[in-house]
């Protein structure tokens, strides 16, 4: 059996669903799409800014003369997940759900460069998980783990597109994998089911618009973007909930990947109140533990408004209370959106003793709403 077979078995051996092989060519036409996207200001910032790094794995191991593309599925079977869609609480994506798979991959990828310094010691390997989600997708494609859809995610043939990416550029030569072909078609479901228009053109997502990247970003979220986020508290899965390659997608069934520490459609009153303490004691442990307590804390509020549910107005007003000028402003907007006039004296009171500038907009905006509506 050669090398490229047995890191293959091996793989599998260890947990990982698919292993492929492609060469370390640069990925010249993906940096060339990366500069027009910067340009054009449609690049997520979570996307590092060399680009020249990014896409020449020579440029990460100077020796490099292939790429191990390894994918691992995180669709969980739901029927093991507790039914929690009610009452105040707001949806995280698949990806987040379980434990931080930067961990669960990165640890399954230091178990297979330890096998191949076994197998030759003087290997060497440089691993990645998530360097810049587009050229993770760039190498999974052009190794065959699958297809890159429309909507931009890769859709492996058994797992659809809840799969984790992550390899290991190495200079060993080894035999390497075709891409394989397109499945997409004549569909556009991903596109048209997208609620913010993010998808402009089949494979083209401007990260301005998309939700997936808006909800964990740092900041004051637009008004009209705050009500597309309906309950999504963490990413947004629409359009790959939508893509039929994803219906009948096998599950890797990977208990790391179940919800653990934090519910999968978790309570927002509980977020919105969140200590330094307990964001720890919760997140640390999953994907969500890179942003810090505030964004959450303010999607909470945002979704709160969102449902328009009158049992949120006690910890909305609550939250006008927050240290967090991101927290105060967005509880407001959010009690504009629940609409009830009999909280004026509340947002009265929070006007008075606000300090910052835009919270105090935020809050004058929704009082004159509320009176105006009367
Ligand atoms: Fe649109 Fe959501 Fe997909 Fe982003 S993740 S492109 S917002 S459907
Ligand atoms: Fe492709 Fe349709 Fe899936 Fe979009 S929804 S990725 S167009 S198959």
């Amino acid at each position: 059996m050669n090398l490229a077979k047995k890191i293959k078995e091996y793989g599998k051996k260890i947990g990982l669903d698919e292993v492929k092989i492609t060469t370390a060519e640069s990925l010249s036409t993906v940096k060339d799409f990366l500069t027009e996207m910067k340009k054009e200001d449609k690049l997520s910032k979570f996307v590092k800014s060399d680009l020249d790094l990014i896409t020449d794995p020579k440029q990460v191991l100077p020796t490099a003369k292939s790429v191990i593309v390894t994918a691992i599925s995180y669709k969980v079977d739901i029927n093991q997940v507790p039914n929690l869609k009610k009452d105040l609480r707001g949806k995280l994506s698949k990806f987040a759900w379980g434990e931080d798979y930067h961990n669960v991959i990165g640890s399954k990828l230091d178990q297979l460069r330890a096998f191949l310094n076994k197998k030759d010691p003087t290997v060497e390997t440089k691993k990645f998980v998530d360097t810049a989600p587009t050229v993770d997708r760039a190498l999974a494609r052009r190794a065959g783990i699958g297809w890159q859809g429309k909507n931009c995610s890769i859709i492996h043939e058994e797992y659809g597109s809840w799969i984790f990416i992550g390899g290991i550029i190495t200079n060993l030569k080894l035999e390497t994998d075709m891409p394989i072909k397109n499945k997409c078609k004549g569909c556009q479901k991903c596109i048209e089911a997208c609620p913010t228009g993010a998808l402009e053109e089949p494979y083209v997502l401007n990260s301005s618009k998309c939700l997936g990247y808006i909800t964990l970003s740092k900041g004051y979220i637009e008004n009209e973007k705050r009500k597309a986020m309906g309950t999504r508290l963490w990413g947004c899965d629409t359009c790959q909930d939508v893509c039929p390659y994803n219906q009948e997608a096998k599950s890797g069934n990977h208990v790391e990947f179940q919800p653990q520490t934090v519910e999968h459609y978790p309570r927002l009153p509980t977020l919105l109140t969140l200590t330094n303490k307990e964001y720890k004691e919760k997140f640390s442990s999953t994907a969500m533990n890179w942003r810090g307590k505030r964004p959450i804390q303010r999607n909470a509020a945002i979704i709160m408004g969102n449902l328009k549910n009158p049992k949120a107005i006690s910890y909305l007003i609550d939250g006008l209370e927050d240290p967090k000028p991101i927290v105060r402003a967005h509880s407001a907007w959010a009690l504009g959106e629940i609409g009830d006039d009999s909280i004026v004296i509340d947002l009265r009171k929070a006007l008075a003793r606000e300090g910052k500038k835009r919270v105090k907009e935020e809050i004058r905006k929704v009082i004159n709403q509320l009176l105006d509506g009367c």
